[in-house]
Protein backbone atom coordinates (compact mmCIF):
# COMPACT_ATOMS: atom_id res chain seq x y z
CA UNK A 1 0.00 0.00 0.00
CA UNK A 2 1.24 3.30 -0.91
CA UNK A 3 -1.33 5.98 -0.22
CA UNK A 4 -0.59 9.72 0.29
CA UNK A 5 -1.18 10.65 4.36
CA UNK A 6 -1.71 14.43 5.10
CA UNK A 7 -1.34 15.37 8.60
CA UNK A 8 -3.76 17.23 10.55
CA UNK A 9 -3.56 19.57 13.67
CA UNK A 10 -6.57 19.60 16.02
CA UNK A 11 -6.37 19.76 19.77
CA UNK A 12 -8.99 21.61 20.07
CA UNK A 13 -12.18 22.60 18.08
CA UNK A 14 -11.66 26.55 17.89
CA UNK A 15 -7.47 26.27 16.54
CA UNK A 16 -8.62 23.01 15.01
CA UNK A 17 -11.55 24.38 12.85
CA UNK A 18 -9.77 24.16 9.38
CA UNK A 19 -8.42 20.40 9.86
CA UNK A 20 -11.69 19.49 11.59
CA UNK A 21 -13.25 20.59 8.19
CA UNK A 22 -10.40 18.92 5.95
CA UNK A 23 -11.68 15.31 7.78
CA UNK A 24 -15.14 16.15 7.22
CA UNK A 25 -14.43 16.60 3.67
CA UNK A 26 -11.82 13.29 2.61
CA UNK A 27 -14.80 11.06 4.93
CA UNK A 28 -17.45 12.68 3.10
CA UNK A 29 -15.87 11.80 -0.09
CA UNK A 30 -14.88 8.20 0.92
CA UNK A 31 -11.29 8.70 2.06
CA UNK A 32 -10.48 7.34 5.35
CA UNK A 33 -8.39 9.29 8.32
CA UNK A 34 -7.21 8.35 12.09
CA UNK A 35 -9.23 10.20 14.39
CA UNK A 36 -8.40 11.39 18.32
CA UNK A 37 -11.90 9.76 20.62
CA UNK A 38 -11.68 9.47 24.18
CA UNK A 39 -11.10 5.91 24.25
CA UNK A 40 -8.23 5.31 21.72
CA UNK A 41 -7.39 6.70 18.07
CA UNK A 42 -10.19 5.60 15.63
CA UNK A 43 -9.97 4.73 11.44
CA UNK A 44 -13.13 6.20 10.49
CA UNK A 45 -14.42 6.31 7.08
CA UNK A 46 -18.24 6.37 6.17
CA UNK A 47 -20.44 3.82 7.64
CA UNK A 48 -22.91 3.94 5.24
CA UNK A 49 -20.39 3.71 2.09
CA UNK A 50 -19.51 -0.09 1.83
CA UNK A 51 -16.62 1.11 -0.74
CA UNK A 52 -15.01 3.20 2.50
CA UNK A 53 -15.60 0.51 4.94
CA UNK A 54 -13.47 -1.50 2.70
CA UNK A 55 -10.75 0.63 2.59
CA UNK A 56 -10.99 0.57 6.46
CA UNK A 57 -10.56 -3.15 6.73
CA UNK A 58 -7.63 -2.93 3.60
CA UNK A 59 -5.74 -0.20 5.87
CA UNK A 60 -6.00 -2.83 9.00
CA UNK A 61 -5.18 -5.90 7.99
CA UNK A 62 -8.85 -6.68 9.18
CA UNK A 63 -10.76 -9.82 8.86
CA UNK A 64 -13.80 -8.61 7.71
CA UNK A 65 -16.59 -10.67 9.61
CA UNK A 66 -15.09 -8.41 12.69
CA UNK A 67 -17.73 -5.61 12.96
CA UNK A 68 -17.25 -1.90 13.16
CA UNK A 69 -19.11 0.54 15.57
CA UNK A 70 -20.73 3.45 14.32
CA UNK A 71 -19.87 6.70 15.35
CA UNK A 72 -22.77 9.46 15.46
CA UNK A 73 -22.59 13.62 17.42
CA UNK A 74 -26.08 13.56 18.47
CA UNK A 75 -29.14 11.39 19.92
CA UNK A 76 -31.65 11.91 17.18
CA UNK A 77 -28.94 9.91 14.36
CA UNK A 78 -29.34 6.39 16.33
CA UNK A 79 -32.88 6.01 15.35
CA UNK A 80 -31.99 5.83 11.45
CA UNK A 81 -29.53 3.28 12.02
CA UNK A 82 -31.88 0.84 14.54
CA UNK A 83 -34.95 -1.22 14.06
CA UNK A 84 -36.36 0.39 17.40
CA UNK A 85 -34.66 2.18 20.06
CA UNK A 86 -35.68 0.30 23.42
CA UNK A 87 -36.37 2.23 26.54
CA UNK A 88 -32.70 0.33 27.75
CA UNK A 89 -30.83 2.86 25.04
CA UNK A 90 -32.84 5.82 26.19
CA UNK A 91 -31.66 5.43 29.93
CA UNK A 92 -28.17 4.34 28.76
CA UNK A 93 -27.58 7.06 26.73
CA UNK A 94 -28.75 9.77 29.33
CA UNK A 95 -26.48 8.14 31.74
CA UNK A 96 -23.15 7.99 29.36
CA UNK A 97 -23.55 9.83 26.42
CA UNK A 98 -21.65 11.22 24.56
CA UNK A 99 -19.17 8.67 26.15
CA UNK A 100 -17.54 5.17 25.93
CA UNK A 101 -20.21 3.28 25.42
CA UNK A 102 -21.21 1.08 22.46
CA UNK A 103 -25.12 -0.05 21.86
CA UNK A 104 -25.70 -3.07 19.99
CA UNK A 105 -29.14 -3.15 18.71
CA UNK A 106 -30.80 -4.68 15.60
CA UNK A 107 -30.44 -2.69 12.52
CA UNK A 108 -32.01 -1.06 9.90
CA UNK A 109 -31.75 -1.17 6.35
CA UNK A 110 -29.50 1.66 6.00
CA UNK A 111 -26.70 0.12 7.72
CA UNK A 112 -24.70 -2.02 4.99
CA UNK A 113 -23.74 -5.40 5.86
CA UNK A 114 -19.72 -4.71 5.19
CA UNK A 115 -20.22 -2.34 8.44
CA UNK A 116 -22.25 -5.14 10.69
CA UNK A 117 -19.61 -7.92 9.72
CA UNK A 118 -22.71 -9.86 8.14
CA UNK A 119 -24.54 -9.36 11.05
CA UNK A 120 -28.14 -8.30 11.77
CA UNK A 121 -27.29 -5.96 14.79
CA UNK A 122 -25.32 -2.86 14.59
CA UNK A 123 -22.98 -1.64 17.35
CA UNK A 124 -23.83 2.51 17.64
CA UNK A 125 -21.68 5.15 20.24
CA UNK A 126 -21.52 8.48 20.58
CA UNK A 127 -18.11 9.61 21.34
CA UNK A 128 -17.38 12.31 24.21
CA UNK A 129 -14.22 14.34 22.21
CA UNK A 130 -15.23 16.92 21.17
CA UNK A 131 -12.91 17.24 18.09
CA UNK A 132 -14.46 13.56 17.19
CA UNK A 133 -18.07 15.15 17.53
CA UNK A 134 -16.28 17.92 15.28
CA UNK A 135 -15.25 15.40 12.68
CA UNK A 136 -18.36 13.38 12.31
CA UNK A 137 -20.48 16.83 11.95
CA UNK A 138 -18.15 18.31 9.59
CA UNK A 139 -18.21 14.34 7.69
CA UNK A 140 -22.42 14.84 7.53
CA UNK A 141 -22.17 10.96 7.80
CA UNK A 142 -21.88 8.83 10.76
CA UNK A 143 -18.68 7.38 10.75
CA UNK A 144 -17.22 3.42 11.28
CA UNK A 145 -14.20 3.79 13.25
CA UNK A 146 -12.12 0.67 14.81
CA UNK A 147 -9.27 1.35 16.21
CA UNK A 148 -6.37 3.14 14.56
CA UNK A 149 -3.71 -0.28 14.14
CA UNK A 150 -2.83 -2.67 12.33
CA UNK A 151 -5.02 -5.36 13.33
CA UNK A 152 -3.61 -7.90 16.18
CA UNK A 153 -1.19 -4.74 17.32
CA UNK A 154 -1.47 -3.20 20.59
CA UNK A 155 -4.44 -0.12 20.25
CA UNK A 156 -3.49 3.44 19.69
CA UNK A 157 -3.87 5.68 22.26
CA UNK A 158 -1.69 8.82 20.86
CA UNK A 159 -1.25 10.27 17.49
CA UNK A 160 2.23 8.98 17.24
CA UNK A 161 1.29 5.28 17.28
CA UNK A 162 -1.16 5.92 14.24
CA UNK A 163 1.75 7.23 12.13
CA UNK A 164 3.18 4.22 13.15
CA UNK A 165 1.04 1.92 12.06
CA UNK A 166 -1.01 3.51 9.64
CA UNK A 167 1.03 6.85 7.65
CA UNK A 168 0.82 5.59 4.05
CA UNK A 169 -1.98 3.53 4.25
CA UNK A 170 -4.55 6.14 4.94
CA UNK A 171 -5.29 9.36 3.62
CA UNK A 172 -5.07 11.58 6.90
CA UNK A 173 -4.09 11.37 10.46
CA UNK A 174 -5.27 13.66 13.06
CA UNK A 175 -2.50 15.15 15.46
CA UNK A 176 -4.26 15.45 18.69
CA UNK A 177 -4.51 14.35 22.66
CA UNK A 178 -3.19 11.41 23.91
CA UNK A 179 -6.68 9.71 24.86
CA UNK A 180 -7.88 9.59 27.92
CA UNK A 181 -9.78 6.49 28.56
CA UNK A 182 -7.35 4.27 26.96
CA UNK A 183 -8.76 1.33 26.59
CA UNK A 184 -12.10 0.61 23.80
CA UNK A 185 -15.52 1.68 24.86
CA UNK A 186 -17.74 -0.73 26.72
CA UNK A 187 -19.94 -2.63 24.61
CA UNK A 188 -23.35 -3.92 25.79
CA UNK A 189 -25.96 -5.60 23.37
CA UNK A 190 -29.04 -4.55 23.79
CA UNK A 191 -30.99 -7.05 21.68
CA UNK A 192 -34.53 -8.42 22.37
CA UNK A 193 -34.49 -12.15 23.73
CA UNK A 194 -37.26 -15.01 22.26
CA UNK A 195 -39.96 -13.23 24.72
CA UNK A 196 -39.11 -10.19 22.43
CA UNK A 197 -37.83 -8.22 25.95
CA UNK A 198 -35.03 -6.45 25.67
CA UNK A 199 -31.74 -8.87 27.81
CA UNK A 200 -28.83 -6.59 28.42
CA UNK A 201 -25.46 -8.25 27.81
CA UNK A 202 -21.84 -6.89 28.36
CA UNK A 203 -19.79 -8.38 25.74
CA UNK A 204 -16.53 -6.00 26.34
CA UNK A 205 -15.74 -3.89 29.08
CA UNK A 206 -14.93 -0.57 29.22
CA UNK A 207 -14.70 2.46 31.19
CA UNK A 208 -18.41 2.47 32.04
CA UNK A 209 -18.02 -0.24 34.39
CA UNK A 210 -20.72 -3.10 34.76
CA UNK A 211 -21.45 -1.45 38.56
CA UNK A 212 -22.48 1.40 36.46
CA UNK A 213 -24.52 -0.64 34.00
CA UNK A 214 -26.44 -2.90 36.64
CA UNK A 215 -27.35 0.91 38.60
CA UNK A 216 -28.90 2.39 35.11
CA UNK A 217 -30.68 -0.95 34.23
CA UNK A 218 -30.61 -3.61 37.26
CA UNK A 219 -30.05 -7.16 35.74
CA UNK A 220 -26.81 -7.00 33.02
CA UNK A 221 -25.94 -10.32 31.94
CA UNK A 222 -21.96 -10.74 31.21
CA UNK A 223 -21.20 -12.70 28.30
CA UNK A 224 -18.35 -15.58 29.13
CA UNK A 225 -15.95 -13.99 26.60
CA UNK A 226 -15.47 -11.04 29.12
CA UNK A 227 -13.40 -12.86 31.76
CA UNK A 228 -11.92 -16.36 29.28
CA UNK A 229 -11.23 -17.63 26.52
CA UNK A 230 -14.34 -19.34 24.66
CA UNK A 231 -14.08 -22.77 23.72
CA UNK A 232 -13.36 -23.89 19.82
CA UNK A 233 -16.55 -24.09 18.39
CA UNK A 234 -18.49 -21.62 21.15
CA UNK A 235 -20.81 -19.20 19.99
CA UNK A 236 -19.14 -15.97 19.92
CA UNK A 237 -21.23 -12.69 20.49
CA UNK A 238 -18.57 -10.40 19.72
CA UNK A 239 -16.60 -11.29 16.92
CA UNK A 240 -13.40 -8.97 18.72
CA UNK A 241 -13.04 -10.96 21.45
CA UNK A 242 -12.42 -14.16 19.76
CA UNK A 243 -8.61 -13.07 18.39
CA UNK A 244 -5.57 -13.11 19.84
CA UNK A 245 -5.58 -9.08 20.14
CA UNK A 246 -3.65 -6.00 21.37
CA UNK A 247 -0.56 -8.31 21.47
CA UNK A 248 3.06 -6.65 21.31
CA UNK A 249 5.59 -9.11 19.91
CA UNK A 250 7.18 -9.81 23.28
CA UNK A 251 5.53 -13.33 24.87
CA UNK A 252 3.08 -11.96 27.97
CA UNK A 253 2.14 -14.16 31.00
CA UNK A 254 -0.28 -12.82 33.03
CA UNK A 255 0.23 -13.28 36.97
CA UNK A 256 -2.37 -13.26 39.43
CA UNK A 257 -1.73 -13.27 43.12
CA UNK A 258 -1.06 -10.58 46.07
CA UNK A 259 2.44 -8.02 45.64
CA UNK A 260 4.44 -10.30 47.45
CA UNK A 261 3.47 -13.85 45.97
CA UNK A 262 3.86 -11.67 42.64
CA UNK A 263 7.41 -10.72 43.67
CA UNK A 264 8.09 -13.97 44.50
CA UNK A 265 6.69 -15.80 41.20
CA UNK A 266 9.39 -13.49 39.04
CA UNK A 267 12.04 -14.53 41.49
CA UNK A 268 11.40 -17.86 40.41
CA UNK A 269 10.30 -18.18 37.15
CA UNK A 270 11.97 -14.96 35.30
CA UNK A 271 15.22 -15.32 33.14
CA UNK A 272 18.05 -12.39 32.95
CA UNK A 273 16.49 -9.58 30.86
CA UNK A 274 12.68 -10.65 31.09
CA UNK A 275 10.31 -7.61 31.80
CA UNK A 276 7.74 -6.99 35.05
CA UNK A 277 5.24 -4.91 34.02
CA UNK A 278 3.55 -4.09 37.26
CA UNK A 279 2.09 -1.92 40.03
CA UNK A 280 3.46 1.10 41.23
CA UNK A 281 3.44 -0.65 44.79
CA UNK A 282 5.46 -3.36 43.09
CA UNK A 283 8.80 -1.83 41.94
CA UNK A 284 10.71 -2.42 45.13
CA UNK A 285 9.90 -6.25 44.94
CA UNK A 286 10.17 -6.40 40.95
CA UNK A 287 13.43 -6.61 40.55
CA UNK A 288 15.21 -5.24 36.96
CA UNK A 289 14.07 -4.30 34.35
CA UNK A 290 10.51 -3.00 35.53
CA UNK A 291 7.91 -0.87 34.02
CA UNK A 292 4.93 0.44 36.49
CA UNK A 293 1.59 0.98 35.01
CA UNK A 294 0.23 2.74 37.86
CA UNK A 295 -0.73 2.26 41.55
CA UNK A 296 -2.91 -1.01 41.80
CA UNK A 297 -5.93 0.33 43.11
CA UNK A 298 -6.12 3.08 40.17
CA UNK A 299 -7.64 1.06 37.35
CA UNK A 300 -8.14 4.41 35.20
CA UNK A 301 -4.60 5.13 35.03
CA UNK A 302 -4.23 1.55 35.00
CA UNK A 303 -5.93 1.77 30.96
CA UNK A 304 -4.66 5.28 30.60
CA UNK A 305 -1.32 3.74 30.53
CA UNK A 306 -1.73 0.06 29.14
CA UNK A 307 -1.59 0.43 25.00
CA UNK A 308 1.43 2.76 25.41
CA UNK A 309 3.37 0.23 27.57
CA UNK A 310 2.56 -2.89 25.56
CA UNK A 311 4.17 -0.55 22.59
CA UNK A 312 7.01 0.43 24.68
CA UNK A 313 8.18 -2.96 25.69
CA UNK A 314 8.37 -3.91 21.76
CA UNK A 315 10.49 -0.60 21.67
CA UNK A 316 12.79 -1.95 24.00
CA UNK A 317 13.06 -5.66 22.25
CA UNK A 318 11.05 -7.07 25.71
CA UNK A 319 11.13 -11.15 24.66
CA UNK A 320 9.24 -11.98 27.59
CA UNK A 321 6.97 -10.06 29.96
CA UNK A 322 5.22 -10.53 33.30
CA UNK A 323 2.36 -8.57 34.14
CA UNK A 324 0.69 -8.32 37.44
CA UNK A 325 -2.83 -9.27 36.75
CA UNK A 326 -5.26 -6.18 38.59
CA UNK A 327 -8.57 -7.23 40.68
CA UNK A 328 -11.71 -7.03 37.98
CA UNK A 329 -13.82 -4.46 40.46
CA UNK A 330 -14.69 -1.12 38.35
CA UNK A 331 -12.47 -0.43 35.47
CA UNK A 332 -10.16 -2.92 36.51
CA UNK A 333 -12.22 -5.21 34.36
CA UNK A 334 -11.76 -3.45 31.29
CA UNK A 335 -8.03 -3.65 31.70
CA UNK A 336 -7.98 -7.74 33.03
CA UNK A 337 -9.94 -8.27 29.72
CA UNK A 338 -7.51 -6.76 27.61
CA UNK A 339 -4.50 -8.21 29.06
CA UNK A 340 -5.47 -11.64 28.93
CA UNK A 341 -5.83 -11.31 24.89
CA UNK A 342 -2.39 -9.73 25.34
CA UNK A 343 -1.19 -12.80 27.06
CA UNK A 344 -2.86 -14.95 24.93
CA UNK A 345 -4.88 -16.15 27.54
CA UNK A 346 -1.24 -17.71 29.67
CA UNK A 347 -2.56 -16.99 33.19
CA UNK A 348 -0.77 -18.23 36.25
CA UNK A 349 -1.84 -18.19 39.43
CA UNK A 350 1.23 -17.08 41.69
CA UNK A 351 1.12 -18.12 45.80
CA UNK A 352 2.54 -16.68 48.33
CA UNK A 353 5.41 -18.87 50.21
CA UNK A 354 5.58 -17.31 53.49
CA UNK A 355 2.88 -17.31 55.97
CA UNK A 356 1.91 -14.48 57.30
CA UNK A 357 1.28 -14.07 61.30
CA UNK A 358 -1.73 -12.17 62.63
P1 LIG B 1 -13.45 -1.70 17.74
O1 LIG B 1 -12.18 -2.41 17.36
O2 LIG B 1 -13.29 -0.84 18.95
O3 LIG B 1 -14.14 -1.05 16.62
O4 LIG B 1 -14.44 -2.82 18.26
C1 LIG B 1 -15.40 -3.43 17.49
C2 LIG B 1 -15.88 -4.56 18.32
O5 LIG B 1 -17.21 -4.28 18.80
C3 LIG B 1 -16.01 -5.83 17.53
O6 LIG B 1 -14.82 -6.52 17.47
C4 LIG B 1 -17.04 -6.58 18.33
O7 LIG B 1 -16.45 -7.24 19.40
C5 LIG B 1 -17.95 -5.48 18.85
N1 LIG B 1 -19.11 -5.34 17.95
C6 LIG B 1 -19.30 -4.43 16.98
N2 LIG B 1 -20.48 -4.61 16.36
C7 LIG B 1 -21.04 -5.69 16.96
C8 LIG B 1 -22.27 -6.39 16.78
N3 LIG B 1 -23.15 -6.02 15.84
N4 LIG B 1 -22.51 -7.44 17.57
C9 LIG B 1 -21.63 -7.81 18.52
N5 LIG B 1 -20.46 -7.19 18.74
C10 LIG B 1 -20.16 -6.15 17.98
MG1 LIG C 1 -9.43 -2.87 17.78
Amino acid sequence: MDKKTILLKAYDCDSGREAIEAAGRILREGGIAAIPTETVYGLAGNALDPAATAKIYEAKGRPSDNPLIVHIAAWEELAPLVRRVPREAELLAAAFWPGPLTMILPKAPLVPDTTSGGLDTVAVRMPRDPVARGIIRAAGVPLAAPSANRSGSPSPTTWRHCVDDLWGRVDAIVESHDCQVGVESTVISLCPGPDGKTQPRLLRPGAVTLEQLREALGEVAVDRGVLERLPEGAVVHSPGMKYKHYAPAADVILVKGNSAAYGEYLKEHRAPGEYAMCFEEDLPLAGEPALSYGAAADHAAQAARLFDLLRELDRLGAKRVYVHAPQVDGVGLAVYNRLIRAAGFQIVEAEEKTEIQP
